[in-house]
């Protein structure tokens, strides 16, 4: 059999992020794979190498003998990113600020011999340990569930089958298969190879693929890039398949050896916890210079120091924002959870905060926007055009001209084409079912139905025509050649691909009454008919013939054919692909289409889906992949502004469009499947690669992968990420306008000289109870329905802008205020000493923690009302209020809590009191949020981006 291959793609993932890994450690084994790991394979034959490995090349190694070797050579694995266990969490949480300060009270407390005060602290500090644990625990699950996801697998041969298995379990010996798209999964020799090609700039940072061989090479001093019979684990697999007998795994590979690290999927550190963590450090310093005040002054003002210290490190654990990094941690991760089961796995936490940003998604047409499910409609024979009836895959359907019916059997044209297309193609049918199923590519399906329609079954032609060779089909290419032995012995080459391709390519042209020469009227001809047709958002493929001589060679098919027609086939948008795309225009983002297909197809599916017009309802253009060829940066920038839909484009276009978007400062989402399209999914901002199309390459370069390949579900996941990063500036809101009023409160009655409005020990439990429920059940809001209805976030944003600030700090000074106000009034009633300072402290404790709880319906939305339908959507927030409003009645009517917390009973004045107070901030929070809604123009959509 003749090997011919094609240029194969060559810009492969090459720029793998690499940090140092552990140092090679050189345990020997007995198998001497580790002590000899300067062995030189590639000198060797392979049955040598199987012999030195004790392997079996066919049937690979036994379960039981990869068991063995995985106890002594450890996993295939570099340095993992492992995740934390439970107990090292439970550690943590004792080793925080907060602890200390606790602690701190507790010896306070013992030394002024209060045991119930003290043991009320001790009690604090395990809630507080409790609560800090879980949070981080669940947050650590979702993370370590995400990771699996992202589990690199190998297939292997084992004990004479073949079996997909963590790369990891890999061990000297077995034998793997790969194939183009793969990652290799451990350091190998080849063993097999067809057209096995190799990028291997991650090692050797040479970016030309290597073509591999299993012939040994006798130079045992040959540099890596030149041992071809190897490959090498982490290298990417641009074409061909082939077979590795695994020579060496983990930290013995040579990767491993340089000290080179893989870079590891679902990095754990994103910006805005970095940010978060940032905040939260520099807060710190301002609550507790606050707090110092605040003892100092109390002591001034002659309150006795201890019990001042008290209050102080109270309200610095209560105003600390500690939980803040974990909370929006564990709020990512569920969100990442929830993605997942709507079909988008992120492989990168800071993915699902970039995806919110996000102000460009180029898609994909074939399978994204459209179902990829083909069907042939049409065939253009020479002058005749040839309907073809039939929906979908169904078998059913007939051909038809003009004039009617026809008899396809003794229509020797209409018959060649059918064969062309069904021989020149690599899927099958599997028609045991009700239903047929295409394995293999739907373009190439949609032929194998036609041909079943005229009775001709792709296995019967194969045995009458068997193949001989091929040429692949390529994205660089357009096109496919097979190569046949005809039943009379002959060789003919069959061609299926991009019309002008076909035609460039053809110096005859096939009609009804034999052969002619192809002039230049017909392939004026072909191009109107493909034009036409195109225009129809039709897929056309041309398809031809060639006789070859005896003894052809590779370059005998790459010209010279004779053309036999055009096929169009129809591949209907996805339902949801319309609606989508009109949502991303809402939500400020634009679509752009880059497809390898012809640019009347492309452009008319782009017109039906409203590509053609951009966010204010300009027209933008259709450009040519010809047109991108040498374009300077002043031209791309043109092209970024003013391209909707990129036709014929080839992949390393698609990484100079997202560079060219991003120059213009958009925020890229981009799809790709192919290995090729590797180092533009890497560039883009979000990288997202097919699951089911996708090769492992791609998916590895991904910042996420769409298991449907569905443009909707990356919507959808546009609108998570927001939601998500919403929810996240919910709780920021929140905790920082609870937490400063309850600094206020003490602060100001300070300094208007007034008693202290609570004690050390309500500040504590009020930290526990109003930070911890509502603070979550915020963080698990449902996405808001407005959330795609504003231009996107800018990326750039600092978490905290001077708007938000001011937000915090005037409702903490309400929050405070109507506190204040609870507690001017107790004392007025019931006086500013003794008991009736107790009652009066209840009274403000109570109002503190109610108007807390109240606020979470403030913080829900900046604008919006909270009495909408939209205020029974959070179940978990009517869960917090309730377990709220039920902790602290208890806090009240139970006698244990009453001696713990200083409090008394309330009576019925003391409630509309309370009441009053504790809900006068939600009416005056709606009264502003409805003047900004009233002042806001009506068209809030406009390119300028605002804030949240
Ligand atoms: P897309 O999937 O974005 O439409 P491709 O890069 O896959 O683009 O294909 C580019 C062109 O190559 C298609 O428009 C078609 O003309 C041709 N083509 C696609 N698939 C095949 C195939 N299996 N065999 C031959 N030609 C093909
Ligand atoms: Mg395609």
């Amino acid at each position: 059999m003749k090997q011919v291959s094609t240029p194969g793609p060559n810009n492969a993932a090459s720029a793998d992020r690499t940090t140092t890994g552990p140092p090679a450690d050189s345990a020997g084994g007995r198998l001497g794979v580790g002590s000899e790991q300067e062995r030189p394979w590639h000198t060797l034959s392979a049955d040598e190498v199987a012999g030195a490995l004790q392997a079996d090349a066919t049937s690979g190694l036994t379960d039981g003998e990869a068991a063995r070797r995985r106890e002594q050579f450890g996993p295939n694995a570099l340095a993992a990113a492992k995740g934390r266990s439970a107990l090292a969490i439970l550690v943590d949480q004792f080793e925080s600020l907060i602890v200390v300060l606790l602690l701190v009270v507790t010896v306070v407390a013992f030394a002024l011999g209060d045991n119930v005060e003290a043991v009320a602290v001790l009690v604090v500090v395990v809630l507080n340990a409790a609560v800090g644990f879980l949070t981080e625990w669940k947050a650590e699950q979702a993370l370590t569930a995400l990771q699996q996801q992202a589990v690199p697998t190998a297939h292997v041969v084992r004990g004479g089958e073949e079996h997909e298995i963590p790369a990891a379990e890999l061990v000297p010996g077995d034998i793997v298969l790969v194939a183009a798209g793969s990652r290799v999964p451990a350091d190998g020799r080849v063993i097999e190879c067809v057209r096995l090609q190799v990028a291997e700039a991650a090692l050797t940072g040479e970016s030309l693929a290597v073509t591999k061989t299993v012939e040994p090479i006798p130079d045992d001093t040959a540099p890596l890039g030149d041992r071809r019979n190897m490959a090498y684990l982490g290298t990417a697999v641009t074409d061909g398949r082939g077979r590795l007998l695994v020579t060496a795994t983990g930290v013995r590979t040579e990767v491993g050896r340089i000290g080179k690290l893989i870079e590891v999927a679902g990095a754990r550190d994103t910006p805005l916890e970095r940010k978060l963590a940032q905040l939260g450090h520099a807060l710190i310093g301002v609550v507790l210079a606050l707090c110092a005040v605040i003892v100092l002054a109390g002591w001034l003002r002659g309150h006795e120091f201890f019990y001042m210290l008290k209050v102080g490190i109270s309200l610095a654990i209560a105003a600390v924002p500690e939980g803040l990094p974990a909370v929006a941690t564990m709020t990512l991760a569920l969100g990442m959870k929830r993605m997942a089961r709507m079909h988008a796995l992120v492989r990168r936490l800071p993915a699902v905060e970039t995806l919110g940003s996000t102000t460009v998604i180029c898609t994909d047409k074939t399978g994204t926007l459209t179902r990829d499910e083909m069907t042939v409609r049409v065939l253009q024979l020479g002058t005749r055009r040839v309907d073809v009836s039939g929906a979908g895959y169904a078998r059913a359907g007939e051909f038809r001209t003009g004039g009617g019916a026809i008899d396809v059997r003794t229509d020797a044209h209409l018959t060649l084409a059918l064969r062309v297309g069904a021989l020149c193609s690599d899927a099958t049918l599997d028609l045991t079912g009700e239903e047929t199923v295409v394995l293999g590519d739907p373009t190439e399906g949609a032929l194998l139905v036609a041909a079943l329609k005229a009775g001709m079954s792709k296995d019967d032609l194969e045995r009458e025509y068997p193949r001989l060779s091929e040429v692949p089909f390529s994205s660089e290419s357009k096109r496919m050649v097979t190569v046949h032995r005809t039943p009379s012995g002959r060789a003919v080459a069959y061609v299926k691909g991009a019309p002008a391709v076909v035609a460039d390519a053809s110096v005859g042209a096939f009609t009804g009454a034999g052969v002619r020469a192809m002039t230049t009227e017909i392939r004026q001809r072909v191009l109107a008919d493909n034009h036409e047709l195109a225009g129809r958002a039709l897929r056309v493929l041309a398809l031809g013939y060639k006789d070859l001589p005896d003894g052809y060679r590779e370059e005998d098919l790459t010209g010279g054919f004779v053309f036999v027609g055009l096929v169009g086939m129809i591949d209907p948008l996805r339902d949801e692909a319309k609606a989508a795309i009109e949502t991303c225009r809402v939500a400020g983002i634009r679509t752009v289409m880059i497809t390898g297909d012809q640019e009347a197809t492309a452009a008319e599916i782009g017109r039906q889906l409203g590509l053609d017009r951009d966010l204010q309802g300009r027209p933008l253009r259709t450009a040519h992949g010809r047109e991108l060829a040498d374009l300077d940066a002043a031209g791309w920038q043109k092209v970024a502004a003013e391209v909707g839909v990129f036709t014929r484009v080839s992949p390393e276009h698609k990484l100079r469009i997202v560079e060219a978007l991003q120059a213009a400062g958009e925020v890229v989402a981009m799809t790709g499947d192919g290995v090729n399209d590797a180092p533009a999914l890497k560039q883009a901002d979000i990288g997202i690669a097919m699951g089911v199309k996708g090769t492992e390459v791609a998916k590895e370069a991904a910042a996420m992968v769409v298991t449907d390949d569905n443009f909707a579900t990356i919507v959808g996941a546009v609108e998570q990420g927001r939601g998500i990063y919403a929810n996240i500036l919910r709780f920021v809101h929140y905790l920082f306008s609870c937490n400063l009023a309850e600094i206020l409160v003490v602060f100001i009655a300070l300094m208007v000289g007034w008693p202290l409005p609570l004690v050390a020990l309500q500040i504590l439990w009020l930290n526990m109870i109003t930070d911890v429920f509502p603070a979550m059940a915020l963080a698990l809001e449902p996405s808001n329905p407005d959330a795609m209805k504003r231009p996107p976030r800018d990326p750039g944003e600092s978490l905290v802008t001077p708007r938000f600030l001011w937000l915090i700090t005037w409702q903490a000074l309400l929050l405070s205020g109507v506190t204040l106000l609870a507690f001017a009034v107790g004392m007025r009633w019931y006086g500013a000493e003794g008991s009736g300072l107790r009652h009066a402290t209840t009274l403000a404790f109570m109002t503190l923690a109610l108007v807390q709880v109240f606020h979470t319906f403030n913080a829900r939305s900046q604008r919006r009302s909270a009495f909408t339908a939209r205020l029974f959507t959070n179940a978990w927030l009517w869960a917090a209020v309730a377990t709220c409003l039920l902790l602290q009645l208890a806090a009240v009517y139970t006698p244990l809590l009453q001696t713990v917390l200083h409090t008394t009973p309330l009576s019925a004045a003391d409630w509309v009191a309370v009441l009053t107070c504790s809900l006068a901030p939600v009416g005056v929070v709606e009264l502003v949020k409805f003047g900004r809604r009233a002042s806001e123009p009506r068209a809030r959509i406009s390119r300028a981006r605002g804030s949240p």
